[in-house]
């Protein structure tokens, strides 16, 4: 099977798909290759056992450590990619994120381009993707409103922000991609973070970039298409890309391409061409944030909320009372007993049924940094090897010990912690770093390669530094600057 394309992109998650969307706005000719088909929609979509347990809608795909242990990765290979299951949260990286960064013991690096360069395309990725929000303390400057007001807490959530405020902190909304417009198609379930919405209404790139690019007439779909090498010719553009369409031999043609297949299959299929790699960084400094969910139990209270997923606390980003900086604590998801089941294997349901009617459920995020040691390899067969050491995690531990701390005075006698391991990296980025300098990064400023001067990377594999926000919509306001950038 041959196909061509003026513009070839590879993967359709939150990178690809707002990327044609971006590019059928100027008119390009566009093609979106991608290795998975339409996520279905079946009443297993919003079932705990099939989505958690069964892990119905996991690939199967495993990626190593570099002990040779094996682990499912946190991929999703479908039309839209992780953001089908993603939780929507929606929030824009913060000024300094953007600006070198010293900690303690680590540096986070700078972008090569700036906060007031991302800002007007934040504005474009916060109406594409439908965000409510309300400006908080700790957020940046913005050139317009959120699109949408925020997502009003439940009366169990409001009746916690107000415990957690009289601890002096400025509990604020979160920042989500839900279709709650007038009119619009969420019915608030409880089944919205890691869970594909049959609804059609999280905020997903299938439904909110690719779906409007295709109807343009200018975007095409190619699904079950795998990409596993991309060829240069003499000049050393990329020429073709090869793989297999539902098992058959492909081959697609293009005069740029765009690379979005997640910041890890993106790194290993450039190893696997061996192209874009003068400065040997492709697949390093990869990163996943520091990540720890917990879960909080009031005994007294019973969590009755539906969509909990409405509150964060930003009071530490810019400084954790040591004059460095911290990260945020969000609400996720209502976590049911089913979910508990997967991580706490032996306890028994009738004990995690009544915590979990008891216990209110958060993400405690901070920025990792990185460390050329942290990468991704490919072993002799070909498979994803990943080394990865925390970095920078005594900041995590303090910001750790300040939720425990607030939620314990808050009447959450009791704090359960997960602290993320290899196999948590949802939030991955960073094995194809934009910057200056062709030595110490892979892309350029407009995320095109330094070598190759019709190869974009458009995915989260750019992040020169993680921040400590949820990384999405940056890689949706990144897509649409960088599609301004492809030259007609
Ligand atoms: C459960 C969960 C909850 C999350 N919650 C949030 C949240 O609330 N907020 C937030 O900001 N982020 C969240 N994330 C993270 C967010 O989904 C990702 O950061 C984002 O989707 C990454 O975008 P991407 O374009 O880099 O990759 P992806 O969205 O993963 O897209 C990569 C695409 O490339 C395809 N592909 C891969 N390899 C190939 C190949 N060789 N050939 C062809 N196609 C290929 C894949 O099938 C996939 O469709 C969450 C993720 C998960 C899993």
């Amino acid at each position: 099977m041959q196909e061509s394309a003026d513009v070839v992109i590879i993967g359709s998650g939150m990178g690809g798909a707002t990327f044609a969307y971006g590019l059928a706005q100027r008119g390009f000719d566009v093609l979106v290759v991608e290795r998975g088909h339409h996520l279905p929609k079946e009443p297993q979509n919003d079932s705990p056992e099939a989505v958690f347990v069964e892990r119905r809608y996991k690939p199967d795909d495993t990626w190593y450590a570099t002990d040779g242990t094996a682990f499912a990765p946190g991929v999703h290979y479908v039309v839209g990619g992780n953001t089908k299951v993603y939780g929507s949260s929606l929030p824009r990286l913060r000024e300094r994120d953007f600006e070198e960064t010293i900690y303690p013991t680590a540096v986070s690096p700078a972008w090569p381009f700036s906060y007031a360069d991302l800002e007007p395309y934040y504005v474009q990725a916060e109406r594409l993707y439908a965000v409510h929000g309300t400006p908080g303390p700790n957020e940046p400057w913005r050139s317009e409103p959120y699109p949408y007001p925020a997502m009003p807490h439940e009366p169990y959530v409001a009746e916690t922000v107000r415990r957690l405020s009289e601890q002096g902190v400025h509990p604020t909304t979160t920042a989500m991609g839900v279709d709650l417009r007038p009119g619009g198609r969420c019915i608030r379930c409880g089944t919205c973070d890691g869970f594909p919405c049959r609804w059609d209404a999280k905020s997903d790139s299938e439904i909110c970039a690719l779906e409007p690019a295709i109807a343009t007439g200018r975007v095409r779909l190619l699904t079950g298409a795998y990409i596993d090498r991309l060829e240069t010719d003499a000049s050393g553009r990329v020429e073709r890309a090869f793989g297999t369409l539902d098992g058959e031999p492909l081959e697609v043609r293009g005069r740029v391409f765009g690379l979005a297949a997640g910041a890890a299959n993106s790194a290993a299929l450039l190893l696997r061409s061996d192209v874009a790699n003068s400065s040997g960084l492709v697949g390093s400094r990869y990163m996943m944030h520091n990540n720890t969910h917990i879960a909080a139990i009031d005994p007294r209270r019973t969590n009755d909320v539906v969509f909990q997923k409405t509150a964060c606390i930003n009071d530490f980003y810019e400084d954790m009372g040591d004059g460095y900086p911290g990260g945020t604590l969000q609400l996720i998801g209502k976590v049911q007993a089913s979910m508990m089941k997967t991580h706490a294997t032996r306890a028994p349901m009738a004990m995690l049924k009544p915590m979990a009617a008891r216990s209110m459920e958060w993400l405690v995020m901070t920025e990792d940094t990185p460390d050329s040691a942290n990468r991704i390899t490919l072993d002799e067969q070909g498979r994803v090897v990943v080394s990865w050491q925390r970095t920078n995690y005594d900041r995590h531990e303090l910001l750790l010990a300040k939720a425990r701390q607030l939620l314990r005075a808050a009447g959450y006698v009791a704090v359960f912690e997960q602290r993320f391991d290899i196999s948590m990296n949802s939030h991955m980025c960073g094995t194809a770093a934009a910057g200056e300098d062709p030595s110490t990064s892979v892309l350029d400023r407009d995320c095109r390669s330094h070598d190759v001067d019709n190869l974009y990377v458009v995915d989260s594999a750019f992040f020169p530094s993680s921040g400590a926000q949820n990384p999405a919509l940056t890689i949706a306001a990144n897509a649409l600057r960088v599609a301004e950038a492809v030259p007609a």
